[in-house]
């Protein structure tokens, strides 16, 4: 395994895990946002089309009340056109029609000079005979038609509207006209209607006259009032139904739907404010939310597993690449299991870079440990041996051997020959030994056999067996030559080094050499040892 470089480092597991979560986010974000933005518009459009729906119902209801309360009034100014002399009558016939339904507040009949001729309910009677000034009054007696009346203060200090019916004789003479009014603040039957609907979520409804002025609104402060600066009722006469997203007197965004109340003009809002409209949305994101972080957290893990899948082969790789002068890296790169192309192509090449450099190195080896001349180890590969066997601690014998007057051969044959002999005593060498025997070149035309496991006897007889077969077989263009032997034997639990085995050897062969050449002579600790 390679070191892990301390402090940040960017992985490709990294990478990917963070390019998966920008794409998630890229792709996440918009489409939230995007959906946030649809959802807040519906429920917008949804709010102003409930709005401007309940706005013309009410306005068309209103109407219908407004119909139907004229329509009793005119009932009762056909009845009043023959009781006007009679005074009992008149009241009585007041008295019904307010009792008759809940439209007005009051009921009354004034006479064509403005004079009130009856009132109900009673409370009112002390005005009779008063010359009624309110400009409801005098724009019943100047248009002498039915009516709906502007808002005014009445007689009685009350903020009224008043609706009206003519009252003609048989000739088409004008008497006068019957009147109801509908006090604005107080109970009546626009708040009846209207101020049921005044509902939690802050929605609420007013209606305004065609001046602007409030006729009906949650806050009975403000009835009578003129709304100033709101440009929807501004607009409103020239309206008739519809939508509008705008701010209320207070500065709130409201959603506002509308319609007027075709025989008055008068204008009927139905509102709620935008932040309560689109209050939902919150919870609806936050639900969203809620409910996709599972699945976004299922997808996180897939797409962690999915990168580590991806990056464990490359990782191995470069873990590989780092350590290809290890043994067993080989075996490690055999094991990735590179499924995908990229990953099986490097596998493929690293692995043939591998074998390339470990048959490089392994030849390199080779080479440094061979004598180029004879093909036998050099010194390099005897010492290699040796300490193989020492730390196998196992016993070997050690054969020196030196070409006798060899110097001559050289003088009278030239170089050339006596290299040519070299690689014969080599080939001569190699044929009187095992496999597992080491032969190895130390020197000009000296040689070292190390015979593992081999005694001093049979080191000896092999050592013997090759001075034979040396003197026995002649070199071409040298003829027969000799050579002389040294025996030793290491001991492994002896406490002495190899190398000491080998000067031993050394000494054994200068004897041989004393005692006139082509002999063998046995170390005297080998002598000592096996005698
Ligand atoms: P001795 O019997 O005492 O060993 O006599 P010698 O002549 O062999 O004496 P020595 O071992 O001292 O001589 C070594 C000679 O071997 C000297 C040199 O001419 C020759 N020699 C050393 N290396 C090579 C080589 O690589 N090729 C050839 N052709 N001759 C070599
Ligand atoms: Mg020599
Ligand atoms: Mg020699």
């Amino acid at each position: 395994m390679p070191h892990a470089k301390k402090g940040l480092r960017l992985d490709l597991r990294t990478l990917i895990l963070v390019l998966s979560a920008l794409t998630a986010v890229t792709m996440l974000l918009p489409s939230y946002f995007a959906s946030y933005r649809v959802q807040r518009q519906l429920l917008i459009d949804h709010s102003l089309e409930a709005n401007r729906v309940y706005a013309a119902k009410l306005a068309a209801i209103t109407d219908t009340f407004l119909g139907n309360a004229l329509q009793q009034l005119g009932f009762s100014a056909g009845v009043q056109a023959h009781n006007l002399n009679d005074a009992p009558s008149l009241l009585a016939e007041t008295e019904r029609v307010l009792q008759q339904s809940i439209a007005f507040n009051s009921t009354f009949l004034v006479d064509a000079q403005g004079f009130l001729r009856a009132v109900s309910p009673a409370p009112l009677r002390h005005l009779i005979g008063t010359h009624v000034q309110t400009p409801g009054s005098q724009e019943a007696l100047r248009e002498r038609r039915p009516l709906v009346s502007t808002p005014f203060l009445s007689a009685a200090n009350n903020l009224v509207v008043a609706l009206s019916q003519p009252i003609f004789d048989g000739q088409g003479k004008y008497l006068g006209y019957v009147g109801g009014s509908v006090y604005l603040r107080e109970r009546n039957f626009l708040n009846s209607m209207l101020g049921e609907h005044y509902y939690k979520d802050g929605s609420y409804l007013y209606v305004v006259d065609r001046n602007r002025r409030l006729l009906y609104h949650p806050d009975p402060e403000r009835v009578g009032t003129v709304v100033e600066g709101n440009s929807l009722i501004d607009q409103l006469p020239a309206l008739s139904e519809g939508t509008r997203q705008i701010h209320n007197s207070a500065g709130v965004e409201m959603l506002a739907g509308f319609a007027t109340v075709p025989s008055t003009g008068w204008g009927v809002i139905a509102q709620q404010p935008l932040s309560q409209t689109v209050a939902p949305m919150r919870q609806l994101i936050l639900n969203v939310v809620l409910l996709s972080a599972p699945l976004a957290l299922l997808g996180f893990l897939a797409l962690w597993w999915f990168a580590l899948a991806i990056t464990r082969p490359l990782w191995q790789l470069a873990a590989g690449a780092l350590a290809l002068d290890r043994p067993g890296t080989s075996e490690h790169l055999h094991k990735v299991r590179a499924w995908y192309f990229e990953a099986a192509e490097l596998k493929r090449a690293l692995l043939f870079g591998l074998n390339l450099l470990q048959e490089r190195i392994g030849r390199l080896n080779r080479d440094a440990q061979t004598d180029p001349l004879t093909g036998l180890g050099n010194r390099r590969s005897l010492e290699y041996n040796l300490s193989l066997l020492k730390a196998e601690e196992r016993n070997f014998a050690a054969v020196v051997l030196d070409i006798d007057h060899f110097k001559r051969i050289n003088d009278t044959y030239g170089h050339a020959v006596g290299d040519q002999a070299l690689r014969q005593l080599a080939e001569l060498m190699r044929s009187c030994c095992r496999e597992v025997d080491v032969l190895c070149r130390t020197g000009g035309e000296e040689f070292i056999m190390i015979l593992p496991g081999a005694s001093v006897e049979i080191a000896t007889v092999v050592a013997q067996r090759l001075r034979i077969c040396v003197q026995d077989t002649p070199l071409a263009a040298v003829g027969a030559i000799t050579v002389s032997l040294g025996v030793a034997h290491w001991q492994s639990n002896s406490g002495s080094l190899p190398a000491e085995v080998l000067s031993e050897a050394d000494a054994a062969l200068y004897v041989a050499k004393q005692n006139g050449r082509n002999q063998v002579q046995v170390a005297r600790s080998g002598e000592a040892a096996h005698s």
